[in-house]
C-alpha cells in the first residue's frame, strides 16, 4: 500500500498525517494526494526502545514527501542524506521507504524527447 498525505479541499494546505481541521483555514474536508515518493533529509539509529528490550536497532529517517510533509519511515537499508524513496505502509500500517534506483538526468531527457520509446 502506497502512501497519501490529505490537503485541504478549501484551502490547499497539505498535512501528514490528517487532522480534525485544517490549522490554514479551519475547514474538515480532506482529498489525499499522493505521497508516495520523498527525499531522505536526516537518518537516526534507534537502539532502545522502552519495553521493546532483545529487540535489533532500527533505522529510521525523516523523508520530505513529493506532496511536501515531512514523515518519519523505517529504513531497511542505510541511506544517505538526499537519497530518493518509495514510501509504503507495511503490514503493521508501519511506513517504510525503500531507495528508488538512481535514474541518470539524460535518461529522462531522452525518453521525453522520443515519445513511444520502450513501448
Ligand atoms: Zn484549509
Amino acid at each position: 500500500m502506497s502512501l497519501a498525505a490529505f490537503e485541504c479541499a478549501r484551502c490547499g494546505v497539505r498535512v501528514f498525517p490528517r487532522r480534525y481541521f485544517c490549522h490554514g483555514c479551519g475547514a474538515a474536508q480532506w482529498r489525499e494526494v499522493d505521497a508516495s515518493e520523498g527525499t531522505i533529509d536526516e537518518t537516526t539509529l534507534v537502539r532502545h526502545r522502552a519495553g521493546a528490550g532483545g529487540r535489533p536497532p532500527t533505522l529510521l529517517a525523516t523523508v520530505i514527501t513529493c506532496a511536501g510533509p515531512a514523515v518519519v519511515a523505517k529504513l531497511e537499508a542505510p541511506a544517505a542524506r538526499g537519497e530518493a524513496v518509495r514510501l509504503r505502509l507495511d503490514a503493521d500500517a508501519a511506513i517504510v521507504a525503500d531507495p528508488l534506483p538512481a535514474r541518470p538526468p539524460h535518461a529522462a531527457a531522452q525518453s521525453s524527447d522520443r515519445p513511444g520509446a520502450g513501448s
